[in-house]
């Protein structure tokens, strides 16, 4: 059988060369990272459920009409998305403080904000994703100002869409960070949601006893990571109601 080429590993997914020219396979591992991966460990299943957790999101996403790279699930832990251009930013909107943010201003966890805030950080895990204002932006040309309009309006839709599903399923969405990809359509250039939208990139509490149902476990030892990932799939219905610790998914 025929190697692929790997185009880029990261930390929790390999990229590899796709199919047809101008896509590109997403494999999800099981790795998990934390503090710009000064705490890691591998975690059994992580990769099948974000991997259908971000299928899930990306899916609901383009049927309100919001563009995302994700074309199709293949397997377990791979997805067909469309290769593009990642603006070098991190994209964080927040409706509840936590993090960073409860860190940097001094505000209690669980703060509600007075509207969703969205803030910018530098990818670059060297400099351990700096926050950056516009001016940095603008200045140093990581976004034009249409692409920063845009990226708004994409942030914003994606918290809609998000807090809605969540709420429903009685998950809070307190924040979470999603990528932004370039593609160009002959003469134009369109923004698109890329990367993943999962526990990974999100905090999720539940609403009635504020447990944490995200990357929030792993980072401060708060249990098992794969049923907090696996109760908020089997909420959405992402995953069998039976099946609660090991997904064993078959396509
Ligand atoms: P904070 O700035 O409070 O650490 O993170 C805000 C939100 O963005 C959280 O939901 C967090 O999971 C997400 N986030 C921030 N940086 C990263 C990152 O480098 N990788 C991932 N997967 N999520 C991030």
């Amino acid at each position: 059988m025929a190697r692929r080429k790997k185009i880029y590993e990261g930390k929790a997914k390999i990229l590899y060369e796709g199919p047809e020219p101008g896509t590109i396979v997403q494999y999800f591992k099981d790795d998990a990272t934390a503090f710009n991966a000064e705490k890691k460990d591998v975690i059994d299943g992580k990769g099948v459920l974000n991997n259908r957790l971000s299928e899930f999101f990306m899916n609901g996403l383009a049927q309100i009409g919001v563009p995302t790279h994700f074309i199709r699930r293949l397997n377990m832990r791979e997805q067909l998305v469309r290769s593009c251009e990642i603006v070098p930013l991190e994209v964080i909107v927040r409706n509840y403080a936590a993090g960073s943010m409860s860190k940097r201003l001094g505000i209690a966890e669980g703060t509600q904000l007075p509207r969703p805030i969205v803030e910018y950080c530098y990818k670059d895990d060297a400099l351990g994703d700096p926050l950056v204002t516009e001016e940095h932006i603008a200045a140093f040309g990581w976004a034009s100002q249409q692409d920063m309009e845009d990226i708004l309006s994409l942030a914003l839709r994606v918290n809609d869409f998000m807090s809605g599903v969540m709420l429903a399923v009685g998950i809070r969405l307190v924040d979470f960070k999603i990528e932004i990809g370039r593609v160009y359509d002959g003469d134009y250039q369109r923004l698109i949601i890329a990367d993943e939208i999962s526990p990974d990139s999100c905090r999720l509490w539940d609403i009635e006893t504020g447990q944490k149902l995200d990357k929030d476990v792993f980072r401060r030892d708060l249990g098992s990571l794969t049923d907090a990932y696996s109760e908020v799939a089997r909420r959405l219905g992402v995953l069998p109601k039976s099946n609660v610790t090991k997904p064993t998914l078959i396509n």
